[in-house]
């Protein structure tokens, strides 16, 4: 049982009216130097994230922190060491994209929040991301391919956008067709 609750915009059931509400609330910049808020938002999130072995990356406000802090792991999520993939885990404060390169490439992507669909989303195969390391240092690095999808997945989540928001392909569990179909509908 993992300590941190991921939040989700529907359960088993139904629609999760309070965690949607934060899912989709932007986040705030971290001031710099950080305050004492972000240091503890930083450890958290490094925590929250490496207890997880599901999931290439993650956003502050899944855990509901309200700061602009993603955590992704960069070194391939298909490794399969344990001991390796633990120690895998980068964090990027207040990220800011400054360059995409290359023709947009479409996968399918699943999402911790948005528990048992993927849908089809295009994204640049090559990102420039400027942002802070957990230090308050400031970092520009370039990311390619799985770790430059799962960057500009997690920084969608820090303007409170999600896959469900793209216009691709949705891929639905049979037994759950009907929930979905609502759910798109009314979306
Ligand atoms: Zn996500």
């Amino acid at each position: 049982m993992s300590q941190y609750k991921v939040l989700t915009l529907w359960n088993e059931e139904r629609i999760n009216e309070e965690d949607t509400r934060t899912l989709r609330t932007p986040t705030r910049e971290a001031p710099v130097p950080f305050d004492p808020e972000t240091q503890q938002a930083i450890l958290t999130m490094k925590e929250a994230f490496l207890e997880r072995d599901d999931a290439a990356g993650l956003a502050a406000p899944q855990i509901g922190i309200g700061r602009r802090i993603i955590a992704f792991r960069s070194r391939g999520f298909d490794e399969n060491d344990p001991a390796r993939r633990a120690e895998d885990c980068e964090i990027l404060v207040n990220p800011r994209i400054t360059q995409r390169r290359g023709e947009p490439v479409v996968m399918d992507e699943g999402c911790l929040s948005c528990p048992d669909i993927r849908v089809e989303i295009s994204r640049h195969p090559e990102i420039k991301v400027r942002g802070l390391d957990t230090e308050g240092r400031k970092v520009s690095k370039r990311y390619l391919d799985f770790a430059a999808r799962v960057i500009q997945h997690e920084m969608d989540h820090l303007d409170g956008k999600l896959i469900v928001d793209y216009e691709g392909s949705v891929f639905i569990p049979k037994k759950r067709e009907d929930f979905f179909a609502k759910f798109f509908q009314e979306k």
